[in-house]
């Protein structure tokens, strides 16, 4: 997408908005024809910043609409892309999701100094919102774990995820949702990388996981099936910019 810094990302309700050509990122000057309710920074990514400028009506803009954002992320070509467009689309989402104060329900202002809201009332913040994930491939031998779930596109399989729980380290939401999933018990777990993940706003912990023993018993709720796959025999695994395949990767670059 070529980033160019100081450039704003337009949105309007839950939606970031692209041109006709799916272009995201609009210069300061094509502004001025548009109705913005708040414009605000988004943190910086290497030392680059970028606004977000919410419009009151998309209505009255013709030549814009809602950006495909899967489709726009596995067409960035690198991690900073990747990150500003994430970055934007999770805090768009905030902003939407976010507009009273959950203590007092007055409206909330944006803060002048971070990137959060604050309530003129009664003083709390609100800053956006992330959720904790953990995503790991289990390894046993030269093969590796990947499942089905009932969320994804036919013969789609990946690796498995879920929700840390309130009180749990990443490590034990490794152990409980490999074992909910899919039945096996896992050992040596590593941590690899992570991935911020913008559906609507997940923060994934990546890691690696040793089987250590049961069988392979999927749920039937989330997990529709599973099983252990060599190299050479991979079923259709998730685009290059997500975080399971770049666990999937490595895996195959030390198998
Ligand atoms: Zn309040």
């Amino acid at each position: 997408m070529g980033l160019q810094e100081n450039s704003y990302f337009l949105s309007a309700g839950e939606s970031l908005l692209c041109d006709q050509n799916e272009r995201f990122l609009f210069t300061e000057a094509e502004l001025e024809s548009l109705d913005v309710e708040v414009r605000f920074d988004l943190p910086e990514i290497s030392n680059k910043s970028y606004r977000i400028a919410v419009l009151k009506d998309k209505g009255k803009c013709l030549l814009l609409g809602a950006l495909d954002l899967r489709s726009a992320l596995s067409q960035t070509a690198n991690e900073d892309e990747f990150s500003v467009l994430s970055a934007a689309a999770q805090v768009v989402t905030w902003h939407a999701s976010f507009k009273f104060c959950p203590r007092c329900a007055t409206k909330l202002i944006m803060d002048e100094a971070d990137l959060a809201k604050v309530c003129p009332s009664c003083g709390h913040h609100q800053y956006p919102r992330l959720s904790p994930c953990i995503i790991v491939l289990v390894r046993k031998d030269d093969k590796c774990l990947l499942a089905h779930s009932s969320k994804f596109k036919s013969g789609r399989y990946s690796t498995l995820a879920g929700f840390i729980e309130a009180g749990e380290s990443a490590e034990h939401a490794v152990e409980r949702e490999v074992m909910e999933e899919v039945g096996v018990k896992v050992k040596n777990i590593e941590y690899v990388c992570s991935q911020s993940w913008p559906f609507p706003h997940s923060f994934m912990l990546g890691f690696m996981a040793e089987y250590s023993e049961g069988e392979i018993t999927p749920d039937g709720e989330e997990i529709l099936s599973a099983d252990w796959f060599s190299v050479d025999d991979l079923p259709t695994i998730p685009p290059k910019f997500t975080i399971s395949r770049q666990l999937i990767d490595e895996f195959i670059k030390n198998v």
